[in-house]
């Protein structure tokens, strides 16, 4: 609220604070959301070769400008590969609970240990969650937290409780890091679940990887982000909160967390993403938005459980441990992976794998109307 030091504002000192206020309004937000369709016509085979017409809708990230192409009732056609084979599944998780590094009998004797002058007590406790260093990383620091005492869990069994716990741990873990070794300031926390996630472990774990450079997305993420606040003297961030707010695509808010379904999907299979408002990195974050996180995630993993999925892939994405920037948020993105099945089906084709290019199967739209739904359910 507008004051002046001595006094109570003057009226036309008021009305011009409305009328900044107001332009500014007007002004913001300036994100658009550019999309294009294209059609094909076929004979076909399926309709005894009669005319039918495809549609291709290429949409624009509104942050990064990379393409996602929505091709409707595609989900149809792949939905037979995200379902799994419940015996095939039984029989894997108890042939690899046999050996598994993480079950409670294993855990302490089998997982490596922190050296004592970085954690004197060598892991990380917090409730069910422990944080042990990765055996082979992907990152000079590259941590796992094991999440629960069971080896295997069904998308609707992650509480709430042992995402956070696991949570953490792993921001106890960068607490010590950004101690001793400040340079290492990039850090991703990364949750791949099942063997179709790229999990060569079954027992449910999160990763969090930390260097001293960002990975490819976090930087084009802060490069465009800087661009946009330089360009338009706006968060894109903030922006993008606002314009989504209200609209179709919006989820819900959990404790400083907005939950919605993104634009221009980076891989498009029931792909969620979170954005915790007014924070740039992890350490940032308090108890409540962690718990925003935390319940956000049980709440996408349930509805992905009704629709018969096992597995999921998450990223949460940060900005340097050591600055607050004006025009980045820390985001989560959420989505589902194909299911358990003899023939091994992966949606790590050619063309998101290697074109980089995104493909949605469903319109963000229908996907988060049913979402939704399942939601207020609930
Ligand atoms: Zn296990």
């Amino acid at each position: 609220m507008f004051t002046s030091k001595n006094s109570k504002p003057s009226l036309a000192r008021y009305s011009y604070y409305l009328l900044i206020q107001r332009m500014q309004a007007a002004v913001l937000p300036v994100i658009t959301f550019e999309k294009t369709v294209k059609n094909a016509k076929i004979l076909n085979p399926l309709k005894n070769f009669a005319e039918d017409t495809l549609t291709f809708e290429y949409r624009k990230d509104p942050l990064t400008g990379r393409n996602t192409t929505v091709i409707a009732g595609m989900l149809d056609y792949v939905g037979k590969f995200l379902t799994s084979d419940a015996a095939l599944l039984e029989s894997l998780v108890e042939k690899t609970r046999a050996n598994c590094p993480f079950c409670p009998e294993n855990v302490k004797t089998r997982t490596p240990m922190f050296p004592k002058d970085f954690l004197k007590e060598g892991r990380i406790f917090v409730g069910d969650a422990t944080v042990i260093p990765n055996l082979t990383g992907h990152a000079e620091r590259s941590v796992l937290a094991v999440l629960s005492r069971e080896h295997h869990l069904k998308l609707k069994d992650f509480t709430s409780e042992l995402i956070l716990n696991g949570f953490k741990g792993g921001v106890a873990y960068l607490r010590r890091l950004a101690e001793v070794e400040p340079a290492t300031r990039f850090p991703v926390f990364a949750v791949n679940y099942l063997p179709p996630a790229g999990s060569s472990i079954f027992h449910p774990h999160m990763q969090v990887l930390a260097r001293d450079r960002s990975f490819f997305l976090t930087n084009l993420m802060l490069e465009k982000s800087r661009a946009y606040f330089e360009k338009n003297k706006s968060s894109y961030w903030t922006d993008l909160l606002v314009k989504e707010h209200d609209g179709e695509r919006h989820l819900f808010t959990a404790n400083g967390v907005e939950w919605l379904v993104p634009f221009a999907p980076l891989r498009g299979l029931n792909e969620v993403q979170a954005v915790v408002k007014g924070k740039t990195n992890l350490l940032e974050l308090g108890n409540g938005e962690w718990q925003g996180l935390a319940e956000g995630v049980r709440k996408i993993l349930g509805f992905y459980h009704q629709q018969g999925y096992v597995s999921f892939n998450i990223i949460l994405l940060s900005g340097p441990l050591d600055e607050n920037l004006d025009y980045f948020n820390v985001n989560l993105r959420i989505i589902s992976r194909p299911g358990i099945q003899a023939q091994g089906f992966t949606d790590a084709w050619a063309l998101p794998y290697l074109l980089w290019d995104g493909e949605a199967v469903e319109e963000p739209e229908l996907f988060a109307g049913r979402l939704r739904a399942f939601l207020e359910e609930k």
